[in-house]
């Protein structure tokens, strides 16, 4: 297990014990979780040495696209995301959408964690998991959750037991926060890397693996956590929403891209009020500006 990526890789055995390794030679690059089968070349005075042999198959493969426009893998084997939301700042359900497309492209998991619930009076409480049933409605599961006030933080720590995770959105809805009170012996910084540059957040790719107290490992890093979608292509995005799924193939045209085309499988079941209006006008709107 590789548990950290960075000018050299850190690789965790079997025991739990670590060993610098370098890369597979000319071959994929190796990221934080993966796993790989490596052989010991040398070890003394407290430290130990090894190579990668060979790098097995992967799970999932979280990638962000470089300016080249290629994509970069950033960490693998993940199988929960978490997508944090907050009331501040504001909340918008086509940033949701946007990473769930990346979730059900990537093949992991979501889960909506919605922080900083100790901002909200009861009747914005209520307001706000009513906008957000839609959601639960189409299956996701939802945790609500405020890293200041240490609320929901045990449906977080059962939602991440056993899993591999990655928490994603928005700067400023307290993913670090949240990572922070999960990993309290960990150096996770609050919004601090940007005052340290004066030159804006960090993008880097370097991630680390971390093992929670409670089971289960988080994959973090600034660049893994403020992943960004690229340009989505119009299939890559119906795919993305899940209740799209079974009408799909029932469209006149093959490319059909569900905007304007006759014999249009999703425009009739939102006709028929089987797609909410909303999703099916964010999906437009995706498409329009990816
Ligand atoms: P990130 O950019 O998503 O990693 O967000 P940070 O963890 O850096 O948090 C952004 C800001 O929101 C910081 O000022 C935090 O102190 C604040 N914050 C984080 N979680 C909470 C919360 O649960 N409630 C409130 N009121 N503020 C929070």
């Amino acid at each position: 297990m590789v548990a950290s990526f960075g000018a050299r890789l850190e690789v965790e055995d079997a025991a739990g014990g670590r060993l610098q390794c370098n890369a597979v030679r000319g071959g994929e690059p190796v990221v934080c979780g993966d796993r790989v089968r490596f052989a010991l070349l040398r070890s003394g005075a407290g430290k130990r040495v090894g190579a990668v042999r060979e790098l097995l198959p992967r799970r999932s493969l979280l990638c962000r696209p470089s300016p080249d426009g290629a994509l970069r893998p950033m960490a693998a084997n993940l199988d929960r995301m978490l997508i944090v939301l907050a009331p501040a700042p504001a909340l918008y359900e086509g940033i949701i959408d946007r990473y769930l497309i990346a979730a059900e492209h990537f093949g992991i998991p979501p889960v909506l964690v919605v922080n900083k619930v100790d901002l909200l009076a009861a009747e914005q409480h209520r307001a706000l998991r009513e906008r957000l049933a839609p959601y639960a409605a189409l299956g996701y599961d939802l945790v609500w959750a405020s890293a200041k006030r240490e609320d929901g933080l045990d449906a977080l720590r059962a939602t991440l037991r056993g899993h591999t995770s990655v928490f994603v959105g928005q700067s400023g809805v307290g993913k670090s926060s949240l990572v922070g009170q999960l990993l309290p012996e960990t150096d996770v910084r609050v919004g601090a890397i940007s005052e340290a540059t004066g030159q804006g957040r960090h993008t880097t790719t370097t991630a680390r693996l971390y093992h929670l107290p409670e089971g289960g490992d988080v994959i973090d890093s600034p660049g893994v956590r403020e992943f960004s979608l690229w340009n989505i292509a119009p299939r890559e995005a119906a795919q993305g929403f899940i209740e799209f799924r079974p009408y799909l193939a029932q469209c006149r045209f093959n490319d059909c891209t569900h905007t304007h085309e006759p014999g249009c499988g999703v425009i009739a079941a939102a006709e028929r009020g089987e797609i909410t209006p909303r999703r099916l006008a964010s999906y437009r709107q995706i498409i329009e500006q990816p």
